[in-house]
């Protein structure tokens, strides 16, 4: 035995390395004719492999630049006067070749609704379709060489088994007994309905049909919808009261890794009649559904599967080859997609438009699947093919990764409401084209010698001859055997008596009839010898018959067995069913829930967003703010920088006059200790000469004089003119909002004391500003009597500060009631201007006083006064 070919269908392109042969999806295209004359058209034939869209007058306008006419091109194109018979030539006639030789081949009708799909395929009375003609053809071609009913048996898991004669048998008794098939379906009346689907005259049939082979053929019929299988041939028991809705079947893989409908009908038919009267039957089926699931057919893909069983008859070409793995099975789907239209123009509503919505998602399915296969054959790519997606992909999976010819007939109604969605039809059917699938290989034939078939008729025709020649009715022996037999016989003499004296005849006659006699015995005694040798012929057979139905009992037994065997399997496959129905409805939760967390989410980072854009703003609002800030950090800095400055340059006046102040003074301490030798009293240069500020020293009032001091006594005489004071107010002084001004009438007023200024009067004031411990500020009058010395220069002497000083109100108001007696302050307070009280006053403050040094000096120099 060389065949290797397992029993299962379709196989896998891995398992056959030596196939690398690939051809293209064949796509042909059909246009039907125009429903009314008057209609406007927009296709046109332009060759048999060519066709042209035209874009309809009222889409021109309002699609700016594409309305160009555009051109496709198929393998054929079949005009509106193609008949089904050319149809079927070209496109199905191959396909059913291919399967007699045991190869796959999947046929789709693609189209939008009206487009003639369900025409090319199924036909009407006398135009059949694809269909019809094609089981026709298959017949017609094995129809000699078909195998008993039950020799092939699918095996559920989309296998097939060949049973023996006993069993073949008994189930075809069973069949026979639970239906009233009349046994010859030829002679039957057939439906009216679908009678002239088929027409004999048109019959074809295949090449190279093996006639040593037994063949058998099995078809299905299920119907896809909403992304549910249903099993159209199932029997049911229909409740006309309450009708149960269909129950749905699901896709398995075989242990080949090929996809199939578990559970699903497979009638096995015996002719063109009776298969179509199956589809029929399935169709009425479908009809009654989807008046049930409230559906329109057009809306659900039908798929109707022919599977052939084929296994080579045995080596007497008597009964077929009882071996699994010679059983080869080739299918041809002939599938009716649903309309390829959008949900707009179904129309669709509420819980429709959900079924429109999924009916396009299994076309959008095989759009993505035929278009990613064709990026992974033209570029090289892996991308994994979404089979999984939907059903109808999901089914025909191992023809576009494993191998079988694969033909899309797409039609088209050239009708101009339909141009958007024909545009739409050819784009994807040009795409088809570009995708490659395995060619499906030859199977190698089995090892027998051929002609066993024509060897074993014609030897059971010679001997039927041979009987017929022996053998004759059994009511007695033929006239012709007698005859022979009499002849055999010696003849009888004469038996006339010729007188009372004739010795002769009779002696005669008594010795030819004991020759007979003689030949009698022996007769009977080779008779008896056949007898007994048939009847121990017969007994053995009788044993024999015995034993086999003691075997039959035996299988019966087994069978039984099997059958409990199978029940349980049912049962735990429908639990299994059961439980998928269950995860799928979970599934589909998740999936809801899954979309309302999506939604969310969404939404949140919507909100996220939004933040994100506010924060942002603030941020720039921030930095917006800080470089304000720092403009007036700088601007505010620059500024106190500058006061600062001033300040400092009013400090360090301060502390020059000062340290001029106490010069002075020291001079006049040295003038005052020397006073009794005034020829010895030579004026030392004070130390401080070289301090940093001449400039300032030098205008203040000569403080090197030439010659000593002329005696304090000295002073200028008051009645020239009253007392003239210099008033000393150095610019960098702050104007105080203050009465406590001193307002000297007829003073010379300067910034810098000069030998000028001082000539002129008699009294000197310096109004000196610093700040107190309290941080307020107060002026200081340093009062002094101007002198001439001896050299003519002027010199100061000081007699008197007078200490001015604001303080707050409420602060200070305690600590000055404490330090003042009462009627002294009211006193003061006229007086207050009148620098001569003031200098009084400011005598008093000496005793106890904690004044500085300085001013015990002043003291001193007060006491000293006259
Ligand atoms: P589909 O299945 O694509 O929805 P049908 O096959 O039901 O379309 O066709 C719609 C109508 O058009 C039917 O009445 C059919 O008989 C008619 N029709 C379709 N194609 C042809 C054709 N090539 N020649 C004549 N009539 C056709
Ligand atoms: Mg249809």
């Amino acid at each position: 035995m060389i065949r290797q070919a397992k029993g299962k269908t379709p196989r896998r392109a891995a398992k056959k390395p030596s196939n690398n042969q690939k051809d293209p999806v064949g796509v042909y295209c059909r246009v039907r004719p125009l429903g009314a004359e008057d209609e406007e058209c927009c296709i046109e034939v332009i060759s048999n492999t060519t066709i042209q869209l035209h874009a309809p007058d009222g889409l021109k306008a309002n699609r700016n630049g594409e309305f160009k006419e555009t051109q496709y091109s198929f393998k054929k194109v079949f005009g509106i006067k193609t008949t089904q018979g050319e149809l079927f030539e070209d496109v199905a006639k191959p396909l059913v070749e291919d399967l007699i030789h045991c190869k796959n081949g999947l046929l789709f009708t693609y189209g939008v609704t009206g487009s003639g799909k369900t025409y090319t395929m199924t036909g009407s009375p006398g135009q059949g379709g694809l269909l019809p003609r094609s089981l026709d053809m298959i017949f017609n071609s094995i129809s000699p060489y078909q195998a008993k009913r039950y020799v092939f048996k699918p095996d559920d898991k989309n296998g097939m088994e060949v049973q023996n004669q006993v069993d073949a048998l008994l189930d075809r008794q069973k069949r026979d007994s639970q239906t009233a098939v009349p046994k010859t379906p030829t002679t039957r009346r057939i439906d009216p309905e679908f009678a002239d689907m088929i027409s004999q005259e048109e019959a074809c049939k295949a090449d190279g049909v093996d006639e040593d082979t037994s063949y058998s053929v099995f078809v299905s019929y299920i119907e896809i919808y909403n992304n549910y299988i249903y099993d159209l041939l199932e029997e049911t028991h229909i409740d006309p009261i309450k009708p149960k809705p269909p129950q749905s079947k699901i896709l398995r893989e075989d242990q080949n890794h090929n996809m199939y409908v578990a559970g699903c009908t497979e009638v096995e038919v015996k002719s063109t009649e009776e298969a179509f009267e199956v589809f029929w039957r399935g169709q009425k089926k479908r009809r009654i559904a989807n008046t049930q699931l409230n559906c329109e057919s057009s809306r659900s893909h039908s798929v109707f599967i022919i599977k052939l069983a084929q296994a080579p008859l045995d080596a007497d070409g008597d009964n077929v080859l009882q071996d699994k793995n010679q059983v080869n099975v080739s299918q041809l789907c002939l599938v009716d997609l649903a309309g390829s239209e959008r949900t707009s123009r179904t129309r669709a509503e509420g819980s429709r438009l959900r079924e429109a919505g999924n009916i396009n998602q299994s076309l959008m399915t095989l759009r993505t699947c035929i278009e990613v296969l064709r990026e992974n054959q033209m570029c090289g790519t892996n991308k994994m093919v979404p089979y999984r997606d939907s059903k109808v992909t999901h089914l025909f999976k191992n023809y576009f990764d494993g191998e079988g010819k694969v033909r899309m007939v797409v039609c088209v109604n050239p009708k101009a409401d339909d141009y958007e969605e024909t545009l739409l039809v050819m784009r994807f059917a040009e795409m088809t084209q570009e995708v490659e699938v395995a060619r499906p290989v030859d199977r190698p034939i089995c090892g027998f010698a051929a002609g066993r078939r024509q060897r074993n008729q014609a030897f059971k025709e010679e001997l039927t001859r041979r009987l017929e020649e022996r053998g004759g009715p059994l009511d007695g022996e033929s006239p012709t055997v007698l005859n022979q037999l009499l002849q055999s016989f010696p003849p009888l003499p004469p038996c006339e008596i010729s007188g009372p004296n004739d010795d002769v005849t009779l002696p005669r006659l008594i010795e030819a009839l004991e020759k007979r006699h003689k030949i009698r015995q022996m007769m009977i005694e080779e008779y008896n010898k056949t007898a007994n040798m048939l009847k121990s012929v017969l007994q053995e057979q009788d044993s024999n018959l015995l034993s086999k139905e003691n075997f039959i009992q035996e299988q019966r037994g087994k069978l039984g067995e099997k059958d409990k065997m199978l029940q349980n399997q049912k049962n735990e496959i429908d639990r299994l069913e059961k439980k998928s129905k269950m995860l799928e409805y979970k599934i589909d939760i998740l999936q809801k829930t899954t979309n309302i967390y999506e939604e969310d989410k969404r939404s949140l980072q919507h909100e996220l967003e939004s933040r994100e854009q506010r924060l942002q703003r603030e941020m720039s609002e921030k930095r917006r703010m800080e470089a304000r800030m720092q403009g007036i950090v700088t601007d505010s800095k620059l500024k106190w920088e500058k006061e600062c400055e001033r300040r400092v340059n009013a400090k360090q006046l301060e502390m020059q006059n000062k340290l001029w102040v106490k010069d002075e003074k020291l001079k006049q301490l040295k003038a005052i200790v020397t006073e009794g030798k005034p020829e010895n009293r030579q004026p030392q240069r004070p130390s401080r000469e070289k301090d940093k500020v001449p400039a300032k020293r030098s205008a203040s009032p000569s403080p090197v004089p030439t010659g000593p001091p002329v005696r304090p006594l000295h002073r200028r005489s008051h009645s020239a003119g009253g007392e003239r004071w210099v008033d000393h107010k150095p610019t960098t002084n702050v104007d105080l909002d203050t009465v406590l001004q001193p307002n000297i009438p007829n003073a010379i007023k300067v910034n810098a004391p000069n030998e000028k200024a001082l000539s002129k009067c008699d009294k000197y004031v310096l109004t000196h500003q610093e700040l107190a411990s309290d941080g307020e500020i107060q002026t200081k009058l340093i009062k002094g009597e101007v002198f001439k010395t001896r050299g003519g220069g002027q010199a100061v002497q000081f007699t008197d500060i007078e200490t001015l000083k604001q303080e707050n109100p409420l602060a200070a108001s305690r600590k000055r009631r404490s330090s003042e007696t009462g009627p002294d302050c009211e006193l003061n307070e006229r007086d207050w201007t009148d620098v001569e009280t003031r200098c009084s006053v400011a005598m008093e403050m000496r005793a106890g006083s904690n004044l500085g040094p300085g001013y015990q000096h002043h003291g001193y120099q007060k006491r000293r006064k006259p």
